[in-house]
């Protein structure tokens, strides 16, 4: 394996790694260990070019970095890229060889970044990591699908910007629109199914969307109206940038409370869902869920119950977030930055 290290400011590592034989290309980014070794998966996609994938490397180890942070996690931030292979390949490079050289890559850092599973990888894919390397959580038998957890967190997120919002954390009554009935967005139509809400759904994917129709009694919409939904919160659980100057006028909501990561096309949107009055919980505050229940039940061995715990908290972090948006007079997206920020600069100081 041919590895380079890339001196990027703000990064405590950033790592290139190439094997031939394998076919192998990939990027390990540590943005920070001050909390604990730094956590994050491994995505595997297409980018147009190596400085696009660096580029989602950084940004996504930074995130990892603020996310755990937030959630009050014993880890630091990272991420990793296995790029695809050109087509032109004409699949002689198999997803074994790929991963395992990934493993091999990651076993380099000798435990200063853990891997899992992101975008493009799943568990079989981090069973070839370990075959090279301990350092990779999400496996079968371990933590599994982090999905009910992060629905969980997401509902959590939901009942406090209810109580901050209408001075009620109970969702009875309310109508809550969901985009993408897919791992988080199902279960979290179940959470709120049984809290008495009422819901409203869609999917490009109709098979989905049936599901969710028969399991919960959900209206569904068409995926474009989705936004234009009569409905007191919005729950985008589906794609990134989605909050936009495209969407946010057509926004009847009062919340806008989801699973999916990166909604913010740009942070001006976050500003203009404020000057609306509509509240935004932050996506990386609210949907830590999965990754607060790997980390509890892999690193630290927690037991369910007090990992539930745990995802539970999220609540209080949103309600902190809140706060310090009011006090501040700032939007709540940068309130948890500064969250996150103080909590790193507290640890960083000793
Ligand atoms: P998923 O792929 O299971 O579900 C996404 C769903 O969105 C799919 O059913 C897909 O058909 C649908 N979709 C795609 N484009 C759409 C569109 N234009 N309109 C409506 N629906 C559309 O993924 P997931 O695991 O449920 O994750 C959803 C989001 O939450 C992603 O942004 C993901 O990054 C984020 N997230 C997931 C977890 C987790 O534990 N799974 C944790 C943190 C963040």
């Amino acid at each position: 394996m041919e590895t380079r290290e890339i001196s990027v400011p703000g990064y405590e590592r950033v790592v290139w790694g190439k094997e031939t034989a394998s076919g192998y290309q990939g990027i390990i980014a540590i943005h920070s260990t001050v909390l604990g070794p730094a956590v994050g998966g491994t995505r595997h996609w297409h980018y147009a070019s190596h400085q696009e994938a660096l580029t989602d490397a950084l940004r996504l180890a930074r995130g990892m970095t603020y996310k755990s942070a937030l959630a009050g996690l014993p880890c630091g931030g990272g991420k990793s890229i296995v790029l695809e292979p050109p087509a032109s390949d004409g699949g002689a490079v198999t997803r074994e060889r790929l991963f395992r050289a990934h493993g091999r890559l990651v076993d380099t850092l000798k435990g200063q970044y853990i891997t899992g599973e992101d975008v493009g990888t799943s568990p079989a894919d981090m069973e070839y990591v370990l075959q090279e390397t301990k350092y990779v959580a999400g496996l079968h038998g371990r933590s599994g699908d982090p999905s009910p957890k992060t629905a969980r967190g997401v509902f959590r997120a939901m009942q406090a910007a209810a109580q901050h919002h209408w001075g009620s954390s109970d969702l009875f009554g309310k109508t809550v629109a969901i985009q993408g009935c897919g791992h988080v967005g199902y279960y979290l139509a179940g959470e709120l199914h049984r809290a008495g809400a009422t819901l409203v759904v869609t999917d490009v994917d109709g098979a989905r969307v049936d599901r969710v129709v028969r399991e919960y009694g959900a209206a569904a919409v068409a995926p474009e109206s989705i936004y234009a939904a009569e409905a007191d919160i919005f729950a985008p659980c589906a794609l990134g940038g989605i909050i936009n100057d495209q969407t946010i006028p057509q926004l009847r909501v009062q919340l806008v409370v989801g699973g999916a990561n990166n909604q913010l096309l740009e942070p001006r949107h976050g500003d203009l869902l404020e000057q609306r009055g509509v509240l935004y919980a932050p996506d990386y505050a609210t949907n830590a869920g999965g990754v607060i229940n790997g980390c509890c039940q892999e690193m630290l061995g927690w037991d369910a119950e007090r990992t539930v715990e745990k995802v539970d908290a999220i609540y209080d972090t949103l309600l902190k977030i809140f706060q310090i948006s009011n006090k501040a007079g700032i939007p709540t997206y940068r309130a948890a930055d500064r969250l996150a920020e103080e909590r790193l600069a507290k640890r960083a100081a000793g």
